[in-house]
């Protein structure tokens, strides 16, 4: 199964500079009132000494954690007599497995706060199925770049192997939604790097399809697994939350190869990839084919 030429399948449009969000949907729920004794109908008696008993310090309920941002979420299906439109229905409840892939995306990337404006404030995503060439791609729509579409090929998915064809369609969509929420360097990142966060997502939230491998050849930028490879590479050996610090360093300022990866990890971004590349399992060396004749290859 091929994804078709990789530049073709996906073009992020440049996400906006961050806004302030509208509203924050998610505000701190107020306390519930402390407990104290006078309210309660059954009092303890005051002890043989008569001493004043102090009431109990009023319990402080913590504020709930902060979430993340709700958004809209919408599904086209332009033609429900495909056989892709029948095999996504037949393997998705589609709210559950978009609104899964959302909470996946911004569980990797983003850490919520009370204001989440280190977030694109991204507020809808409608994903359009649709017959057409190559995979997916993701763009801002015409009016607002706000709201993101994602457009998904009914084509592509009638001809994913049966076996996969929950997990791979689960792939895509996480794939997708990171480009409807990640930063780009106010759109001057290398198209490998956004690539390559995209599909650091993916396997990070353990959808990588089996033909995926770790490569050490060519450059570190070429995009999609190649490059997130190297990021969960570079997730393992800085930390978790190595990426989170890549794609955070993308939000207010332009990208300057050599700072920028100086800045965050102290080398050269090319440094990071020769030791990337030493830490990859060598190639085993050519055997000669000698074999005696009674050994069969099972
Ligand atoms: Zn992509």
């Amino acid at each position: 199964m091929t994804r078709g030429p990789p530049k073709a399948l996906t073009s992020p449009k440049p996400l906006p500079t961050p806004l302030a969000m509208s509203a924050a949907p998610n505000g701190p729920a107020a306390s519930p009132l402390p407990i104290r004794s006078s309210n309660l109908k059954h009092q303890r008696p005051k002890d043989k000494n008569n001493v004043e008993e102090k009431e109990p310090a009023p319990m402080i309920q913590p504020h709930p954690n902060p979430t993340f941002p709700k958004c809209k979420l919408r599904l086209i299906c332009q033609d429900l007599d495909h056989a892709g439109a029948n095999v996504f229905f037949s393997h998705n409840k589609p709210y559950t497995s978009i609104s899964k892939a959302v909470d996946t995306v911004l569980s990797i990337l983003y850490k919520p706060t009370k204001t989440n404006d280190h977030i694109p404030p991204t507020r809808s995503v409608s994903v359009t199925l649709r017959s057409m060439g190559g995979v997916a791609y993701t763009t801002g729509s015409d009016i607002d770049d706000d709201h993101k579409e994602i457009h998904f090929s009914l084509d592509y998915i009638r001809s994913i192997n049966s076996e996969r064809q929950e997990e791979e369609i689960q792939g895509v969509l996480v794939h997708e939604i990171v480009h409807c929420w990640q930063w780009n360097g106010i759109g001057t990142a290398p198209g490998g790097l956004i690539e390559g966060v995209a599909d650091f997502v993916r396997l990070k939230a353990g959808l990588s399809p089996p033909h995926w491998k770790k490569e050490n050849t060519g450059k570190w930028d070429a995009g999609y697994q190649h490059t997130g490879y190297f990021l969960e590479w570079i997730e393992h050996k800085w930390g978790d939350g190595s990426v989170r610090k890549v794609n955070n360093a993308l939000k207010d300022e332009e990208y300057k190869e050599e700072e920028f990866w100086e800045d965050l990890f102290g080398k050269k971004v090319e440094e990071l990839w020769n030791e990337y590349s030493e830490d990859l399992p060598k190639p085993k060396p050519k055997e000669e084919k000698v074999e005696p004749e009674s050994v069969k290859q099972e």
